[in-house]
C-alpha cells in the first residue's frame, strides 16, 4: 500500500511523518501521473486558492477529480476540505467540487485565528480528540449522502462521503494518529 501526500502547497511534511510513524509508504505527490501511482491520498492544510491555482497549472485537476470519481480514497484536511466542496458560501474561487458540502472560509474569524479544542469521534473510540482549528473553514451544509463523524458547536468538523474523508482540522499537527490510521482502513 502506497499513500501519497499532494505536495502543491501546505503542511506536506507532517502527513508523511504521521504516515511513516504508521509504518506505510508515501509518495508526495506533484506530477498528474503520480496520481495514478497512490493508493490513497492526503491532501494536506494550506492554502486552498494557491492549491487551486498550482494545481490547474499543473494540468492535475482534472485528473484529480477522475481518480475520486474513480473510487480512489482521499483524506482531506482544512484547506483540503474547501478545495473538494461543491460550494464556498463567501469566497467565489475555483474547487474540485466532488464532496457535497457547503463551507464557509475562514469562518473563525481573524482574531481568533487558531485554537484547539477536543472533540468526541466515536468512530475511533471514546478518548477525545485534540484538534487544532487553524483558519479553519466551517462546514456549514452537508448533501443527504454525507456522515457526520464529529461535530464541534453543533457543526459537522469531520465528514465522510463514500470514499472522501474530511476534517476542518489538523490531526497532523497531533500525536494522534488515529484519524490517519482510520483512513486506512478505508483504503484497505
Ligand atoms: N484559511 C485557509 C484557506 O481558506 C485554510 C487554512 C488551513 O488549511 N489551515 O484556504
Amino acid at each position: 500500500m502506497k499513500i501519497g501526500v499532494l505536495g502543491v502547497q501546505g503542511d506536506v511534511r507532517e502527513h508523511v511523518e504521521a504516515l511513516h510513524k504508521l509504518g506505510v509508504e508515501t509518495l508526495i505527490v506533484k506530477l498528474p501521473e503520480q496520481l495514478d501511482m497512490v493508493d490513497g491520498l492526503i491532501l494536506p492544510g494550506g492554502e486552498s486558492t494557491t492549491m487551486i491555482r498550482i494545481l490547474k497549472e499543473m494540468d492535475m485537476d482534472e485528473k484529480l477529480v477522475e481518480r475520486i470519481n474513480e473510487g480512489l480514497p482521499v483524506f482531506a484536511t482544512c484547506a483540503g476540505v474547501i478545495l473538494l466542496a461543491k460550494r464556498i458560501e463567501n469566497y467565489s474561487q475555483e474547487k474540485l467540487g466532488v464532496l457535497d458540502i457547503t463551507v464557509e472560509r475562514n469562518a473563525y474569524g481573524r482574531q481568533v485565528e487558531s485554537f484547539e479544542t477536543f472533540v468526541e469521534i466515536p468512530a475511533v473510540g471514546k478518548d477525545p480528540f485534540r484538534a487544532i482549528f487553524i483558519r479553519a473553514p466551517k462546514i456549514v451544509e452537508t448533501g443527504k449522502n454525507v456522515e457526520i463523524l464529529a461535530t464541534y458547536d453543533y457543526d459537522p468538523v469531520l465528514v465522510k462521503e463514500g470514499n472522501i474523508l474530511a476534517c476542518t482540522f489538523h490531526p497532523e499537527l497531533t500525536d494522534d494518529l488515529r484519524l490517519h490510521r482510520y483512513f486506512l482502513e478505508m483504503v484497505k
